[in-house]
């Protein structure tokens, strides 16, 4: 399942629960997942539904469209921290203001992971925290009329099995009431921490946590 991911890879977590809700929910022929590129543009050959390569950082706005002409479908806008919080920061922030009908899937490892682990804005370290700090996503959205936004974990199976209910939630407001809903991933990238899986997941853990906390920030 997800074979071109690398193991260990969160990506590959998150989309297995993305697939048992949309299984659970019957929802397969009215779900469009929308990509961001680089690792995310990896999964596409593997979903059982519709899906599109965005350009970098532009999720958003494909998804906006096309919610806007098919009402009824539900498209999720799946990307990785970088596309979200930097390349994309833009179309984010005003689809939060707007309270645009969004089910939004932020996959945050902290890298730019395809090309070779450059940093993104949510990188932190714990060495020189002063460098840098992080971005958190619930300090710039606080006081914006959203729907959901929630951070979890991709690391154990108490994480895990939070992460799914984050994303049922997510799901259900989304094909419900509406509005923007976002959920970020804490994501393990083995390959670019240099690290087993294992290990990756205990950082996030023992340190990442710390500073992202896990969470639901508006439900
Ligand atoms: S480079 Fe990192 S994010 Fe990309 S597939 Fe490998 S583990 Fe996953």
């Amino acid at each position: 399942m997800y074979d071109m991911l690398c193991p260990g890879c969160g990506h590959r977590t998150a989309m297995m629960l993305i697939d048992d809700i949309i299984k659970q929910k019957n929802i397969k022929e009215k779900t469009m997942l929308a990509l961001d590129v680089a690792c995310c543009s990896l999964l596409i050959d593997f979903v059982a539904y519709d899906s599109v390569m965005c350009a970098h950082g532009r999720v958003l706005d494909v998804t906006k469209g096309y919610k806007t002409m098919r009402k009824d479908n539900v498209v999720i806008s799946y990307m990785g921290d970088g596309a979200a919080y930097s390349i994309g920061m833009e179309e984010m922030v005003h689809a939060a203001r707007r309270n645009d009908d969004a089910l939004v899937i932020v996959i945050n490892n902290g890298l730019y992971s395809m090309t070779g682990g450059q940093i993104t804005p949510t990188y932190i370290d714990t060495q020189n925290s002063n460098e840098y700090k992080g971005f958190l996503i619930e300090n710039l959205l606080n006081g914006f009329e959203i729907s959901y936004l929630a951070r979890a974990a991709l690391t154990d199976k108490e994480n895990i099995d939070n992460a799914k209910k984050c994303l049922d939630k997510a799901f259900t407001k989304y094909m419900t009431t509406g509005g923007f809903n976002l959920v970020e991933l804490l994501s393990p990238c083995p390959t670019n921490y240099r690290v087993t899986a294992q290990k990756a997941a205990e950082m996030i853990n023992d340190s990442i946590s710390k500073i992202y906390k896990i969470k639901e920030f508006v439900s």
